[in-house]
């Protein structure tokens, strides 16, 4: 049951979580990503959401950023790769997915960008932090891709950037992550899918309503089509 479970929560046959964890790379969080995500789950419990607007920032900068390369090199964009963002709800598996077919990100990168916390707006959410423990105000900073363990147990980034091979991401946030190529190949063509396996509590967040009302909450200043997959009843 414990296989079949893994299985449906990321998209992964048994045959390829196999092999993913045989060849998977186990890193440590630097020190400060640890300290940054006692602090955003222990202030932010109240306004969880907020995970979502991180996410869908995200996916809109990695778009933004294809779009900036393509204009200098238009062989970047693959003629036909739409520039979007899904989401997608499994109640049965848990899971949340959000993909964009944005810049992705190359093994250096994912190692990088999803392991220490050398960007802008968490930097500038631990300066505040210093000042204020007022979580409505903590809540209106960018407080970054780590938001995610606000409603997630286990979080799966597969990402395939135009410099490298597609990669998968793991971790439970227990202070290490796990990096392996992917033995599916480039199923992405380019961009990131993020997988959030939802925490027991938190199944809200795997409903249509609420979803429907958050993407729409959280798109208004963005300039790409977000889709909502929608489970035929
Ligand atoms: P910020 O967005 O302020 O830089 P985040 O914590 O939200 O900080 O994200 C950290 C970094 O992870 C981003 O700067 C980006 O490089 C990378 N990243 C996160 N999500 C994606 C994505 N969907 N596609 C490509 N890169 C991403
Ligand atoms: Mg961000």
């Amino acid at each position: 049951a414990r296989e079949e479970e893994e299985i449906r929560s990321d998209g992964f046959s048994t045959k390829e979580i196999k092999q993913i964890r045989e060849k998977a790379q186990t890193l440590q969080f630097q020190a400060e990503v640890n300290k940054l995500m006692g602090i955003i789950i222990n202030s932010l419990y109240s306004s969880k959401e907020v995970f979502l607007r991180e996410v869908i920032s995200n996916a809109s900068d990695a778009l933004d950023k294809i779009r900036h390369i393509s204009l200098g090199d238009r062989s970047q964009l693959d003629s036909g790769s739409k520039l979007e963002i899904r989401i997608k709800a499994d109640r049965q598996a848990r899971t949340l997915t959000i993909t964009d077919s944005g810049v992705g990100m190359t093994k250096e990168e994912l190692i990088n960008n999803l392991g220490t916390i050398a960007k802008s707006g968490t930097t500038e959410f631990l300066k505040t932090l210093k000042d204020t423990q007022d979580s409505n105000l903590i809540g209106q900073f960018g407080v970054g891709f780590y938001s995610v363990y606000l409603v997630a147990d286990n979080v799966t980034v597969i990402t395939k950037s135009n410099n490298d091979a597609q990669y998968v991401w793991q971790s439970d946030a227990h202070s290490t992550f796990t990096i392996s190529e992917d033995p599916r190949g480039d199923t992405l063509k380019r961009g990131t899918s993020i997988v959030l396996h939802i925490k027991e509590g938190e199944e809200e967040f795997l409903e249509q309503e609420k979803l429907a009302t958050l993407v729409k909450k959280y798109s208004e200043f963005i300039n790409f089509p977000i889709y909502l997959w929608t489970e035929k009843e």
